[in-house]
């Protein structure tokens, strides 16, 4: 009832387009040149020894409405590895044939989708953003027809596969599906197994924890990793684009890179996915309270295990003040400030980010800027209108600048230490979505040079790299509107 065994559907060809040496190290892979065999693993076209394939059953609330059974309908666990310290990693095929849950689709994924999913996760990650993380990429060989802009004119695509690598990926929608449909004891136990796998902290007979609140404790635990999650995704201006419960990780691990996009102008109305531009449900600044709406939907599924009910509640409460403390904290750090905890802080953080709003500023440029430049010269720097600021604008700015350099002036540190802390927090390097779309371009033509320049610089985000100016550039205009690089849409 929690999966279902399957086998990968083999493909024409493996081609090999990324391969994440640094993590098949961790994962004891040979690894500098995987072997052909290990390949045709990787693209589904033989299951090692050991291997038992599978694909997780789970439903789902999409755009705020219960959408019923969903589960890996193209994703296909291949198993786990124990590493040496004991710790399980599983590996997942994304993109390698249809499934007991692929319902009308294909079970396929196209290179553009699998190759922003590598791409991303690999950055969040040095970026210090808790994500699932990706192995290799690899082409097929075949085509995969799609209808990118669900505008009738389907075309054939290059098809590839991407092999995920996390301690899990249940999701939140694991639960609801059978809190759904009332199936009570494999809902028990599927919350056993991944206490036991992966939150031993909270199994049976473990110290501190009464047997009566082990459930109430996880759901706590779970909230906080939420919340700091969704913290560092503010924090960087990541947009996942479809918080769907099934896209949450109990794990608190950001999952299911698709429609995702990186914020340029500042812009809390912004959504990357144009399945929910009228709505804007997923918008960068609605992720908080969309997180903790999630968290409600899963505290709802647990209701029928949890004695007491005010107990998930808390959990709730708890996620709302982690998430306020860490977003504090992060944004104090982008400040260069130890805390922003004084009473006129709140104040000096909003009005920031208002200006930055105004001024259509890019959110990366300009806190990495700040550490280095004058006020005025970091916007104009980072502003993508920087002619359209009015004389009181300017103002504003110069106001808002005066108050924050008496703020840090009153912490009594070096400015070096400031700029430290900044340049620790305020990335120069992101996966900008006109960078990644000029890699899926090349790719598609057959050259993978830009993908692997932009993977290896994004493998040091804080740190200035020589000749990588254009990675750290601001977006270019011609890219402000263009398909991929402003406006994706859910077709992978
Ligand atoms: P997503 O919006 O990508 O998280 O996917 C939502 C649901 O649709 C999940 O159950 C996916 O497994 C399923 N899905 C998406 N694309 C495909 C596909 N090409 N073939 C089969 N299932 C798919
Ligand atoms: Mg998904």
């Amino acid at each position: 009832m929690c999966y279902s065994l399957v086998q990968p559907t083999p493909v024409r060809d493996a081609q090999l387009l990324a391969w994440n040496a640094a993590l098949a190290q961790q994962l004891g892979f040979d690894a500098l040149a995987p072997e052909v065999s290990c390949l045709q693993v990787l693209v589904g076209n033989a299951v090692a020894p050991g291997m038992r394939p599978y694909a997780a059953r789970y439903g789902g609330h999409q755009f705020g409405n219960w959408a019923g059974q969903l589960g890996d309908g193209r994703a296909i666990t291949l198993g786990e590895l124990r590493l040496p310290d004991g710790s399980v990693r599983e590996l997942q095929l994304k993109g390698a044939g249809q499934t007991p849950y692929s319902r009308f689709a294909d079970g396929r994924a196209v290179l553009r989708s699998s190759l922003r999913e590598y791409l991303c996760s690999e950055a969040m990650h040095a970026l210090g953003v808790p994500t699932t993380r990706a192995l290799s990429l690899l082409g097929t060989g075949e085509g995969v027809v799609r209808d990118m802009f669900y505008d009738g004119r389907p075309e054939s695509e290059p098809g590839a596969i991407v092999c995920r690598v996390a301690p899990s990926f249940v999701r939140f929608g694991n639960f609801e599906i059978h809190a759904a449909l009332q199936e009570h004891d494999p809902l028990r136990r599927l919350l056993e197994w991944v206490i036991r796998h992966h939150f031993p902290q909270f199994a049976p007979g473990a110290a501190d924890v009464a047997d009566s609140r082990r459930y109430a404790d996880w759901f706590r635990e779970v909230c906080e990793r939420t919340a700091v999650m969704v913290a560092h995704w503010m924090r960087v201006g990541f947009v996942h684009g479809v918080m769907n419960t099934d896209n949450m990780s109990v794990l608190g691990l950001t999952i299911d890179y698709g429609p995702y996009g990186w914020l340029e102008g500042y812009e809390p109305g912004w959504t990357p996915n144009t399945t929910d531009a009228s709505g804007r449900r997923y918008c960068y600044g609605n992720q908080p309270q969309i997180a903790l709406w999630n968290l409600a939907r899963l505290a709802s599924a647990l209701m029928p295990l949890v004695e007491d009910k005010a107990a998930l509640q808390d959990g709730l409460e708890h996620y709302r003040a982690t998430f306020a403390a860490q977003h504090q904290r992060l944004f104090a750090a982008k400040l260069g400030l130890p805390s922003l905890d004084r009473p006129e802080d709140e104040a000096l953080l909003a009005d920031l980010l208002r200006l930055l709003q105004v001024a259509e500023t890019d959110m990366t440029l300009f806190f990495r800027a700040l550490g280095n430049l004058d006020g005025r010269a970091a916007v104009a720097l980072a502003s993508y209108s920087p002619d359209a600021l009015d004389a009181q604008q300017a103002a504003q700015w110069d106001a808002w600048f005066a108050r924050y350099a008496q703020r840090a002036a009153e912490e009594g540190e070096a400015p070096e230490v400031r700029r430290e802390r900044m340049n620790a927090h305020n990335p120069i390097y992101v996966p900008r979505n006109y960078l990644a779309q000029q890699a899926i371009d090349a790719a598609t033509q057959g050259d993978l040079d830009p993908l692997h320049a932009l993977l290896r610089v994004l493998e040091r985000p804080y740190t200035e790299q020589a000749g990588c100016e254009a990675f750290a550039a601001k977006r270019p205009e011609w890219a402000r509107h263009k398909p991929g690089c402003s406006a994706l849409s859910c077709s992978s």
